[in-house]
């Protein structure tokens, strides 16, 4: 397993699904679109379109091109606040 970032930053999230472990799958909370508690991408850092992700379940480490893809990010924890 990879060491997980240093500039990955709890609050810092994405809602995607992980490519290597699909951590998402049957949650009744990510598969309804919303910002699962449990299921989420470290925003390590992105650049124009392009998003650099990390798996806090299994380190894997991607990038995804957020111009064609269904996601959701949030750069604060007002989000996640709000809902507890
Ligand atoms: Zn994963
Ligand atoms: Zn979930």
């Amino acid at each position: 397993m990879l060491p997980i970032d240093p500039h990955a930053d709890p609050s810092r999230r994405a809602w995607l699904a992980c490519p290597a472990c699909r951590h998402g799958d049957d949650c009744p909370e990510c598969e309804s679109g919303r910002n699962c508690f449990v299921h989420w991408q470290y925003l390590i850092r992105n650049e124009g379109p392009r998003v650099f992700l990390q798996c806090p379940t299994c380190a894997h480490w991607w990038t995804a091109d957020t111009s064609q893809s269904d996601w959701r990010a949030t750069a604060s924890t007002a989000l996640q606040r709000k809902r507890f």
